[in-house]
């Protein structure tokens, strides 16, 4: 199993990556082919970037979603850059809160959580844009809830000889979900700026709308066994009455805590889960939608040795 950390990193960690298994065998034809018919929130997408190639370039062969997800995901990524919007699941998009980077840096809350990859990647100074400036933490939260969605559909309609998906797809949302929740809390708590910037309608607008797409494909994944391995440990947190409270008076409703996700995953499906590896990926940085090089994938790989 592989887990899979999709990121704005800094311009500058950039390296090479997810071409080489795509060009060996092609099946990039048949991956487009496949997200045209099972998912499409993901095909439209594929529809929108002008830049195919990018997209291509993420499919890997040798994933049991041909990577597809990842791919949509890092093509959020690149449109928002594009067109200074986040494009959201179903259509539409929201014109970024750039007010929004002058509030406190995520960063701030990173040691509310218990290290790990995630938090590593997306709160830790110096590591992405997201762990400084909350305008890419959102960025992360949408184009978590493109990929999640994806490889929800994309798990529903394969056939049964596909065998299962063996790729922690919950697990992102599920972070950048805490990291939103709790970045609301800390603003409640001890930011009076922020807090009062997070409520400002625009603001408080992109939020709920943001908020409410991943809420709902997150609880439209819980039925599904191997989807996890750290997700439960963020929604918990998120599911706090602290996170949700603040929330609530963001987005003007009470927030859904994903109840069904922190269900005990059935033991035959734990079973024979190895985690083999991790894949941090992506960089963006403003104006930089020009430039797909500057969108890098980097790959560490090292067994996980717990289950958090
Ligand atoms: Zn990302």
């Amino acid at each position: 199993m592989r887990l899979l950390l999709r990121s704005t990193f800094l311009v500058g960690l950039a390296c090479t990556a997810g071409v080489s298994s795509a060009a060996a065998t092609d099946c990039r034809p048949a991956a487009i082919e496949r997200l045209q018919a099972s998912a499409p929130e993901g095909f439209a997408i594929y529809q929108r970037i002008k830049d195919k190639k990018f997209f291509l370039n993420w499919i890997s062969c040798d994933e049991a979603q041909f990577g597809l997800p990842t791919a949509v995901h890092e093509s959020v990524h690149y449109i928002t850059a594009e067109i200074d919007a986040f494009p959201l699941l179903g259509g539409g998009q929201l014109k970024r809160p750039h007010e929004v980077s002058a509030f406190f840096a995520p960063s701030l809350t990173a040691e509310r959580f218990k290290n790990n990859d995630f938090v590593t990647s997306y709160l830790r100074p110096g590591a992405a844009s997201s762990s400084s400036d909350f305008l890419y933490l959102l960025d992360e939260l949408n184009a978590y809830t493109h990929d999640l969605n994806t490889a929800v559909v994309l798990s529903r309609s394969r056939s049964p000889v596909e065998g299962g998906d063996e790729v922690d797809h919950r697990d992102g949302l599920a972070a950048l979900m805490a990291f939103v929740a709790l970045y609301a809390e800390r603003a409640a708590d001890s930011e009076p700026a922020t807090w009062d910037g997070l409520r400002e309608p625009h603001v408080a607008k992109t939020v709920a709308e943001l908020w409410g797409r991943a809420e709902k494909v997150m609880a439209s994944s819980c039925g599904i066994p191997n989807f996890g391995t750290r997700d439960q440990v963020f929604i918990r947190q998120l599911c706090q009455r602290g996170p949700q409270a603040a929330l609530h008076r963001i987005i003007h409703r009470a927030p859904v805590c994903p109840a069904a996700c922190l269900k005990p995953t059935p033991v035959a499906a734990r079973e024979g889960r190895l985690l083999a590896g991790a894949t941090p990926t992506g960089s963006v940085q403003p104006n930089s939608a020009a430039n797909p090089a500057s969108w890098s994938r980097g790959i560490s790989r090292g067994p996980w040795s717990e289950r958090q």
